[in-house]
């Protein structure tokens, strides 16, 4: 083991126990392959209505879940499995099924007999959530855990004569008041309040276990579930499976990008045996999603590239369990303290006009003359070999290769600008040192990471600490982010400070892929560094087969009415997503963040639907963060660090938070969504469309 994982250098799964589930075997016993990573989703049917569950489970088996979990809230809910369990079973379905339990020890031991794993979240299995924050002294603390201990026990014994899985779920948003007290809202806490009911299990020698660490940020998350491998292998030497996922992820593409991010960054470091992708979408919606992140580890990609090896990382120059940005100097508007750029990649487009810009954020008016840029506007674009002939918004620069830069610096003014003072060339490592003619203010400068092995390091010291290079890292390795993040580490170590572009192709495999299956290359790729404090910017590009392909799946994508990325051109795909990304990682906020809980048996109100209406009032304010959730007895505590919250809290009734403190209770939800816009207007969060 490498500080948290098998290697940092290359993609090896963590060797985990193996877990049964019914018949379904999970984990990596043998430390290599293991099992598959297994895929699962949750049902969002009233667990009473055996009829909808059943149903609904079947569309999730037939998507290809392999898992099924309920919610069990009562003891009602938990019989009632017995009767979905049977007509599953009678409809030729065996897929294992997941009671899923919060506050409820009664029903947790009921479902224990009847399905084949429970879940339960160690944040409210025995203690009530009071928001205290108490002094607890050593001797408060251990009378806490023997009596998490008493009632805990009954339930793992029950388990046991069954052959019954568990999984121990913490979530960040619903950590117990003792944990809190303690630790804080930290990844720490997250991994100590699932630590205490692993303890339990080991002593009861029952080992049937999976644990996650779920929380709505990505950057807790990763921590979190890094933290736990290491405590797990530090206390027992051995680690127990993991089961991967980002709670209130949101839907659409935002949905998909966070939990790409935060999955798709741990499943890069070989942690994960199963993974739950949460949308606020129909549930068997979630497995595609699933199977696009995880197949990336069946294909060559996961594979060690033996002609082209990376590395070995001897002494590790950063902290992987704590965020920080790697300390750069500026160049221009990229580096030191300013918000990641995004640079839009518009080579492919043959001629690029004006009106095209709109797709990477700016509008142009011909009445006033005037650009508008959106919140979500490229800083630069790369053309290749274009000159534009048409005046460029103040803002927008443009990259292009050394000899056009050379062409555009002589280039009559445009529109009154003048067209070289807004070019920047774009050189190979090689290509710069070795050329005669550079800019004197920005050069950008690629460097192939490993693609020659340890020759990638030749040129970086005649680089390094050069006022006005801003290093371009790609790889085409087979461990391409393990390879972007390994020189990283070497910049690190040598004390080179320039700022980095992380450039990310999407491959084209030989195959058409889908705008998904893209969009999680990049969130993939790109998360895995910007959550370590890697990147002054990102470029996301695609070779140009993957292009054309994508042209013609996006036809297929439009056609099936998916909203968000209808009508979409590829640029304004890659754009968009580009800002999802910053925004998932929280390294540049340019949108409105929805923290949508994914529904389930509790749900109060149709969440899809509201999510939609809520979304469509509040989309342009840049910055805000509003939870909406489908039921009090979780909502509240799950909303994590939302400033809003929308929270089903009766039928058809909405209570309405500020932060976590209740403003508006059980306000009728015809106009429960008029509400929360006056609350946000009294709380100075609004600001009027456009
Ligand atoms: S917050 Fe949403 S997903 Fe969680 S228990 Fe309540 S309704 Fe279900």
């Amino acid at each position: 083991m490498q500080f948290y994982c098998e290697s940092l250098t290359e993609y090896k799964r963590l060797k985990t126990k193996e877990v049964k589930i019914g018949d379904l075997l999970l984990g990596n016993p043998d430390g290599y392959r293991g099992h598959p990573i297994r895929v699962q989703t949750m049902t969002t049917t009233d667990t009473m209505d055996t009829l909808a569950t059943v149903e609904q489970s079947i569309r999730c088996i037939e998507a290809g879940a392999e898992l099924v979990r309920i919610t069990a809230p009562s003891k009602n809910d938990a019989g009632n499995l017995l009767y979905i369990k049977s007509e599953l079973r009678k409809r030729g379905y065996y897929t294992p099924l997941v009671a899923d339990i919060h506050f409820t020890p009664n029903a947790a031991e009921i479902a224990a007999r009847i399905v084949e794993k429970v879940r339960v979240n160690p944040g409210n299995y025995v203690d009530k959530k009071k928001f205290e924050l108490i002094e607890y002294s050593d001797a408060d603390y251990a009378e806490e855990i023997d009596r998490i201990r008493e009632r805990f026990t009954p339930l793992i014994k029950i388990c046991k004569e069954y052959g019954t899985a568990m999984r121990i779920g913490t979530n960040h948003g619903s950590l117990s008041d003792r944990i809190m007290s303690r630790y804080g809202d930290t990844a720490m806490g997250m991994v100590e309040s699932a630590m205490e009911f692993l303890r339990i299990a080991r002593n009861e020698s029952y080992h049937n276990i999976v644990l996650s660490m779920k929380s709505s940020n990505p950057q807790v998350m990763v921590q979190a579930y890094r933290l736990l491998v290491k405590t797990m292998f530090d206390e027992f030497a051995e680690c127990y499976p993991l089961h991967l996922g980002v709670t209130e992820a949101g839907d659409g593409e935002d949905g998909r990008i966070k939990s790409a991010v935060g999955i798709g960054t741990l499943l890069e470091d070989g942690l994960g045996d199963t993974i739950r992708v949460s949308l606020t979408e129909d549930p068997e919606l979630e497995i595609p999603v699933c199977k696009d992140l995880v197949k990336r580890y069946d294909s060559q990609q996961s594979t060690v590239d033996s002609s082209r090896p990376i590395p070995a990382i001897d002494k590790l120059s950063y902290d992987p369990f704590r965020y920080q940005r790697r300390e750069t100097f500026e160049v221009d508007n990229i580096g030191a303290k300013h918000v990641p750029v995004v640079i839009a990649d518009l080579s492919k487009i043959e001629k690029i006009s004006a009106t095209q810009l709109e797709s990477v954020g700016y509008t142009y008016d011909e009445a006033t003359d005037k650009w508008n840029i959106s919140d979500a506007a490229a800083d630069y674009i790369f053309t290749g070999n274009q000159i534009l002939d048409f005046a460029l918004p103040g803002t927008l620069k443009v990259i292009v290769y050394p000899e056009t830069w050379q062409k555009a610096a002589k280039a009559s003014p445009v529109g009154g600008g003048l067209v070289g003072a807004k070019y920047f060339p774009i050189y190979q490592d090689s290509g710069y040192v070795e050329s005669a003619i550079k800019s004197d203010q920005t050069n950008f400068v690629m460097i192939d990471c490993f693609n020659d092995g340890a020759d990638s390091f030749t040129y970086l010291d005649q680089l390094a600490n050069d006022l006005t290079v801003v290093l371009c890292l790609s790889s085409t390795n087979n461990n391409a982010m393990q390879s972007v993040r390994r020189m990283y580490v070497e910049l690190i170590n040598r004390g080179i400070k320039n700022p980095v572009i992380n450039i990310t192709d999407s491959p084209d495999n030989n195959r058409e892929q889908t705008a998904d299956e893209h969009l999680i290359h990049f969130a993939t790729e790109n998360g895995g560094l910007l959550l370590e404090g890697f990147g002054d910017g990102i470029c996301l590009g695609m070779t140009s087969k993957s292009y054309s392909l994508l042209a013609s799946s996006y036809k297929q994508l439009n056609a099936t009415g998916r909203n968000y990325s209808n009508n979409l051109t590829i640029e304004q795909f890659i754009n968009s997503t580009s800002f999802g990304i910053l925004q998932a990682t929280r390294t540049r906020i340019s949108k409105t963040e929805y923290i949508s809980c994914p529904s389930c048996g509790r749900t109060l109100f149709d969440l899809q639907e509201t999510t939609a209406k809520i979304r469509s009032r509040t989309n342009h304010l840049k910055g805000v963060k509003i939870a909406i959730m489908g039921c009090i007895v979780n909502g509240p505590g799950e909303m994590a660090d939302a400033d809003f919250g929308y929270v089903g809290s009766g039928t058809g009734k909405i209570t309405l938070y500020r932060g976590k403190e209740i403003v508006k209770r059980n306000v009728n939800s015809e106009v429960a969504v008029d509400e929360l816009i006056n609350l946000l207007k009294e709380s100075e969060a609004w600001l009027e469309p456009g």
